[in-house]
């Protein structure tokens, strides 16, 4: 027997019976978009390598170690498979010139790929929605963002998250407190790890970003980023604080959260949940002002967020919201070897009146054919036996409650099996 081949590692397959929780999610999704004003925007999954490198940033994580970079053979071109989409939606935006129009309210969702370790919550090949308001100044944008998040959360049935928030600062803030705790750091280079001094220069705020335990005493000793904030930065911040408390939002303020992805300043934020272990982080963003910019464009201030489906669906599931998955109505039984005109025409009219219909294939006897209307889900068998065809009506055969079969005229019987 030739050796089975199996998915790549990290990279799931979505399964039919999991198929009606997905088709909630995304139905939910596209109701909650629309009710905002956000349009949807699909870009490709692979992109040129520089985009991310430029955007997301070099001495990133997600840059130095998890992209799926490779060379297209026919040209020579660095690809990646899309490790994120807030920088291709930004190129898209540019390439089409949708800015000129005015700012844009978009959303986009599909697959993104990072070569992380596998573990419950996190995959190669995993799944985010995202949101992007491009050409707003905010405050006000960055809290509509927030809001819209914890409408979500309604509408999907679930509790147990925490928002946080903070602040980095506009870009020159930062430059400035960079200097500073690279200042700090270099006295303390003996209680640097590696990795740590790796980052020294390149990215020393990732260095407070640190697990490592002894490192821990040195990081809690930094300069904090919100002492050194600009006042204009201070005030964004301040006003999108009462915005929150005045609209119910609960939220806490970790100075410490500095996100992976080198693009934000000012506004960032995280929605996370203790339900879900150590992969607890379903929704992340937070303001980009330089990213459009740093992309070629003209400086245009934006802002959005990107959620994990998986995370976000395992959560669901963990709050015990019920998804009904059964969306066939009828499964038909009939008579003979092969499915005869009558027997197609009657499937065919039902299938218009807007019926979900399976009509038995592969032959076999009553029996085993009402076998396999009882395994299907459906809520009716319709049965078409010679009979029935002779008579012109059908029998119809509730298969989830204790009610008697009834022969009934095919007109009439379209209202039965619709529960009207
Ligand atoms: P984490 O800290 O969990 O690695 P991140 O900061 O790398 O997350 P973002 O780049 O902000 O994640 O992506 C937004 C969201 O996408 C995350 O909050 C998470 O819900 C989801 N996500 C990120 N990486 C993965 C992954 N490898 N598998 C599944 N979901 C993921
Ligand atoms: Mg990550």
């Amino acid at each position: 027997m030739a050796r089975s081949i199996q998915a790549v590692r990290g990279m799931n397959d979505i399964l039919p019976d999991q198929e009606h929780i997905w088709e909630f999610f995304e139905q939910t999704i596209r109701e909650w978009v629309v009710a905002y004003g956000y349009r949807n925007i699909r870009m490709p999954i692979v992109e040129h390598t520089d985009l991310f490198v430029r955007s997301i940033g070099a001495v990133t994580d997600i840059v130095e170690k998890e992209m799926y970079t490779f060379l297209d053979h026919l040209n020579g071109d660095s690809l990646t498979l899309r490790p994120e989409g807030t920088a291709s939606c930004v190129r898209a935006a540019l390439e089409h010139n949708l800015l000129y129009a005015g700012p844009q309210r978009l959303y986009y969702s599909g697959p993104m790929f990072r070569h992380e370790r596998p573990q419950k919550g996190r995959y190669r090949q995993f799944h985010q929605v995202g949101v992007e308001a491009l050409g707003y100044t905010g405050p006000d944008i960055d809290a509509e963002l927030i809001v819209m998040c914890a409408d979500l959360w309604k509408r999907l049935g679930i509790s147990n998250v925490c928002l946080q928030i903070s602040t980095l600062g506009s870009v020159e803030s930062r430059i400035l407190y960079r200097s500073r705790l690279i200042e700090y750091l270099e006295k303390n280079l003996d209680k640097l790890d590696e990795d740590a001094r790796r980052r020294l220069y390149s990215n020393p705020l990732r260095v407070l970003d640190r697990k490592n335990p002894e490192m821990q005493e040195i990081i809690g000793d930094a300069p904090g980023l919100l002492e050194n904030l600009d006042e204009d930065s201070l005030r964004h911040s301040d006003k999108l604080q009462q915005i929150l408390i005045d609209q119910g939002i609960e939220f806490e303020i970790n100075p410490r959260l500095v996100r992976g992805l080198d693009y934000y300043n000012r506004t960032v934020f995280e929605w996370g949940t203790d339900k879900l272990g150590a992969q607890g982080t379903i929704c992340a963003g937070g303001r980009y002002d330089g990213l459009v910019e740093q992309i070629g464009g003209k400086p245009t201030p934006a802002c959005g967020f990107a959620m994990g489906v998986e995370r976000l669906l395992a959560l669901i599931a963990e709050c015990g919201k019920e998804i009904p998955n059964s969306v066939l109505d009828v499964y038909v039984i009939h008579h003979g070897e092969s499915t005869d005109g009558p027997t197609w025409k009657t499937v065919g009219y039902l299938r218009n009146q807007g019926l979900n219909v399976i009509l038995h294939c592969g032959g076999g006897g009553f029996k085993a054919q009402m076998k396999k209307a009882n395994a299907s889900g459906a809520r009716f068998a319709v049965i078409l036996g010679e009979d029935e065809i002779q008579a012109g009506v059908i029998s119809v055969k509730p298969l989830r409650e204790e009610v008697k079969q009834v022969k009934i005229g095919l007109v009439e019987a379209v209202g039965l099996l619709k529960g009207i």
